[in-house]
């Protein structure tokens, strides 16, 4: 199978290396490297555990963290130590390693852009390439060439936007709510800097105000971290909403689309990382085995497309009024609550089993709450 892959980010690259790893002839179109995408670069475990093992001589470009400050936006702030640490990546780093995974896989880069793909595998290239593949895998990103081509743009609604800089120095990891703005803020210490970023849907507030709103709180709050040198960025983060049908349209009988081309990051936490490198690798199982993609949007529903959907529904009661700021301060008081909040923002526990899980901690949070009550008097 001759399979063309537009696109080497995770999701790109990843699907590369597997479908090499196949036996398939693979081509994969990028000529952006080397970059730094506007990204938090925040890889939860389960993001860490779909990554290719590393090479002797080439280890793996990511700082590990075990704790993270959570803060309620309200005054309430509490630290977390994480049971399964997350990684947190340059961009510029991470994808070249994984493209270089890719390549030593077997597939082969061509450092060009795609400026125009069809239904029945043509793609054509900034330099003039002009090729028919059995498939082509629309890896490219937010604002795919391919996904408009052969689907529609995703909708505007479907849209977070994210915006931030990345400040010299270091600082520890943190979340801190903004309810009002139904995202949040973040700091993500890398190897050698800060990713500092802050995220709501696009249509809620202007990118202007988010940036003022950003560089006001860092100031206050982490003043050795506003960088007034670093470019600012904003860029968009694709989700789809709770109807099936928003996944059920991601590929035709010769292609497939895969990571934020298909719109898959969370819709309340925007982690994209992980469903890039999940969706590339349930394509090319489903490439494997069936010799089409036309199974593909079914299987990516059962492998994770029901936590998406659930989150896309759980959206508002998330952003409430309120929510956030009970969930820190009641996390502040229980190890119990504590546990769970970290599991939620960092990807461990599914929206799906989240009532039930507290429904099962409530005996415990309750005895921690009133232990932490009696301390506190
Ligand atoms: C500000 C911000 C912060 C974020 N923070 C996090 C985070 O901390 N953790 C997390 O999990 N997710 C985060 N995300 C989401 C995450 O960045 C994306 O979900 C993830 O990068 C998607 O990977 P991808 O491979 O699908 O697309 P991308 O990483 O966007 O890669 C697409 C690639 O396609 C290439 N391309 C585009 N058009 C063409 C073309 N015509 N021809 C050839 N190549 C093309 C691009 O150059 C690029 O290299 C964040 C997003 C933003 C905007």
């Amino acid at each position: 199978m001759k399979v063309a892959v537009v696109g080497a980010g995770p999701a790109g690259a990843l699907a590369a290396l597997r479908l090499a790893g196949d036996g398939a002839r693979v081509v994969v179109f990028d000529a952006s490297h080397p970059r730094e995408k506007p990204c938090g670069g925040g890889l939860t475990a389960k993001a860490l555990r779909l990554l290719p093992a590393a090479p002797a001589g080439d280890p793996l470009p990511v700082r590990r963290l075990d704790r993270c400050r959570f803060d309620s936006g309200a005054g309430d702030s509490v630290e977390v130590a994480l049971a399964q640490p997350v990684g947190i990546a340059s961009r510029r780093a991470l994808d070249a390693w994984l493209l270089r995974r890719a390549v030593e896989g077997g597939a082969v880069h061509v450092a060009e852009r795609v400026t125009a793909v069809d239904a029945a595998g043509r793609v054509r290239t900034s330099a003039g390439r002009d090729e028919t593949f059995d498939v082509v895998v629309g890896a490219d990103g937010a604002g795919s060439l391919v996904r408009r081509t052969l689907l529609s743009p995703t909708p505007p609604g479907r849209l977070m936007m994210a915006a931030g800089w990345f400040a010299r120095g270091d600082s520890e990891m943190v979340v801190r709510f903004a309810p009002e703005l139904e995202g949040y803020l973040w700091l993500f210490p890398r190897p050698g800097h800060v990713g500092v970023g802050i995220c709501s849907p696009l249509a809620r507030v202007p990118t202007r105000r988010m940036i003022d709103r950003l560089e006001s709180e860092v100031a206050r709050a982490f003043p050795a971290l506003v960088d007034e040198d670093a470019p600012r960025y904003a860029h968009t983060i694709p989700s789809p909403t709770a109807d099936p049908r928003s996944l059920l349209e991601i590929a035709g009988d010769r292609w497939a689309l895969i990571g934020d081309a298909a719109a898959l990051a969370d819709p309340i936490t925007g982690e994209g990382i992980y469903y890039a490198l999940r969706s590339a690798e349930v394509l090319a199982d489903t490439l494997r085995e069936d010799g089409s993609a036309r199974r593909y949007p079914e299987r990516a529903l059962q492998a994770f497309g029901h936590e998406l959907l659930k989150a896309a529904a759980l959206h508002g009661r998330f952003y409430a009024p309120g929510f956030a700021r009970r969930m820190v301060r009641f996390a502040a008081r229980s190890r119990t609550v504590r546990r769970v909040l970290a599991d939620l923002v960092l990807g461990e526990q599914g929206y799906g089993g989240l009532k039930h899980r507290l429904l099962r901690a409530s005996p415990r949070f309750a005895v921690e709450y009133a232990a932490s009550s009696v301390a506190t008097h």
